[in-house]
C-alpha cells in the first residue's frame, strides 16, 4: 500500500468535491443551493467543511461522486477505507488550526464520513474486479494493429546479448557493437 498514493487521494478528493459541488449547482441550479444567487468560492469551501447550512442530499452527490472516482483510481480496498478517513482528518485540522472550530462538535461529521467510506470502497472493489486492460489491448480492440515486438515488456537494464553491455534503455541496435536487439530480444519470442 502506496502513502504517499493514499495521502493525494485524500487531497484530490476534497479538491474533487469541491469541484463536483460548482459542476452540480451550474447544471442543476434549481435542486440545489444555488438558487440564482452569486455563490463564492468560500461559500462552497465552507459547504465541504461543513461549517454553513448546506442541502445535505447535494454534499452528499458530490462527495458520493468524487470518492467513487477517486476509489476506482486507488484500487486498493484497503486504503479505500483510509484515504476518505484521512481526508476527513486534514477538514478536521484545517478547522482547528485555522477557524478554532471544533467540526466533531460544532457539525454533524456522519454524511461526510460515511458517504465518503461507502463510495471509495465501491469504487476500489469495481476497479479490482474489473480486467485490467493496457494500453496496448485497447488499441488492438479499436483495430490498431501492433507489431508484438512493441508490446513486449523489457525490464532495463538490458544486456546486449552479443557484446554483454549493459544498455539503460530498450534501444534498436546495442551502442556498442551496433548489434539488432531488435531482432535478438524484442521480437526473439514472437516469432518474427
Ligand atoms: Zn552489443
Amino acid at each position: 500500500m502506496n502513502k504517499g498514493k493514499i495521502f493525494s487521494a485524500a487531497f484530490l478528493s476534497l479538491i474533487l468535491t469541491f469541484v463536483s459541488l460548482i459542476l452540480l449547482s451550474i447544471i442543476f441550479p434549481s435542486c440545489g443551493f444555488y438558487r440564482g444567487e452569486p455563490v463564492t468560492v468560500w461559500k462552497f469551501i465552507e459547504w465541504i467543511l461543513l461549517t454553513e447550512e448546506v442541502n445535505i442530499a447535494f454534499l452528499i452527490v458530490a462527495i458520493a461522486l468524487s470518492y467513487l472516482v477517486m476509489g476506482t483510481w486507488i484500487r486498493d480496498p484497503k486504503a479505500a477505507i483510509l484515504y476518505p478517513l484521512l481526508s476527513f482528518l486534514m477538514i478536521c485540522a484545517y478547522l482547528v488550526y485555522k477557524e478554532k472550530v471544533y467540526v466533531l462538535f460544532s457539525s454533524n461529521p456522519f454524511p461526510f464520513i460515511t458517504t465518503s467510506l461507502i463510495f471509495s470502497l465501491i469504487g476500489a472493489f469495481i476497479e479490482e474486479k474489473r480486467p485490467k486492460k493496457t494500453f496496448f489491448q485497447k488499441l488492438e480492440e479499436g483495430g490498431v494493429r501492433i507489431d508484438p515486438a512493441y508490446v513486449k515488456k523489457v525490464s532495463l537494464p538490458i544486456e546486449c546479448p552479443r557484446c554483454g553491455v549493459k544498455i539503460y534503455s530498450n534501444a534498436r541496435y546495442c551502442w556498442r557493437c551496433l548489434a539488432d536487439l531488435y531482432h535478438l530480444i524484442y521480437a526473439k519470442n514472437n516469432k518474427l
